[in-house]
């Protein structure tokens, strides 16, 4: 898979040269390039937003460098799927990540301030498939923090890049009971006793029939208890 990001702080995505993404561009699976949004501005300042139409607080940014800086990427490339991490997008769920591992091509652009010129989203989706994506009901000062998350959590789902892919069976969100997503068990290591407190004995009865159901009970148990938090101020 090819990545290209487009952001303002390159500097931002040093990690995606560690661990099992580090690894996978190393062995071939992956190719990511970082290009700096200022490198395709217009004037010495290396200006990149401006004041809002219709008034309002914060700045945004301009259509020109995104246009100029995409132009390039997406030319003669129709098949590339361009994302933009936004707090007001489609709210990134294990099976959206999985639909994108399978693309040939992706490119984020990373925004800052209120965001990005509404009418780089316009024309570029007359052109490409584009996903406005948010990584939570929250928000982040700029779209690098949002991009590593989406990247981390497509890529770990290319074939090749996670050392055990069985590990990608039995995960949260991953399991299907009754056609519902489950979270995962609980999970131990050795020693058998730390700090006064025991693995749980099925696990180490050696019997997998019982060990199956009592991962399942507990993945369902997790699930309803995740599901059944009740908002901070406790009036709903
Ligand atoms: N004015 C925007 C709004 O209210 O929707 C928020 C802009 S935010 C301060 C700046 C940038 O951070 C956004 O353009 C986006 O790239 C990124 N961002 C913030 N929260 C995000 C989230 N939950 N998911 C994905 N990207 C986010």
């Amino acid at each position: 898979m090819k990545i290209d990001l487009i952001s303002i702080f390159p500097e931002y995505f040093a990690p995606l040269k560690l661990s099992l993404i580090g690894k996978a561009e190393q062995d071939g699976l992956l190719s990511i390039q970082i290009h700096d949004l200022r490198d395709f501005t217009s004037d010495g300042h290396r200006t990149v937003d401006d004041t809002p139409y219709g008034g309002g607080a914060g700045m945004v940014m301009k259509a020109q460098p995104w246009g100029d800086a995409t132009d390039p990427i997406i030319e003669n490339n129709p098949q590339i799927i361009v994302i933009v991490p936004t707090p007001s997008g489609q709210v990134l769920t294990q099976e959206m990540a999985a639909e994108l591992s399978k693309a040939d091509h992706l490119l984020f652009l990373c925004g800052r301030y209120e965001g990005i010129d509404a009418r780089v989203m316009t024309d570029l989706s007359t052109r490409v498939d584009l996903r406005e994506i948010s990584i939570g009901d929250y928000v982040l000062a700029g779209g690098e923090v949002a991009a590593l998350v989406m990247i981390e959590a497509i890529t770990r789902l290319i074939p090749g890049v996670l050392g055990n892919a069985a590990s990608l069976i039995e995960e949260s969100h991953s399991l299907i009971q009754d056609g519902q997503s489950l979270v995962e068990y609980p999970n131990f290591t050795k020693p058998p006793l730390w700090r006064g407190l025991p693995v749980p004995e099925v696990l180490t009865s050696g019997n997998h029939g019982e060990i199956a159901k009592w991962r399942a009970a507990q993945a369902l148990a997790r699930t309803h208890k995740i599901k059944q938090i009740k908002p901070m101020n406790g009036d709903q």
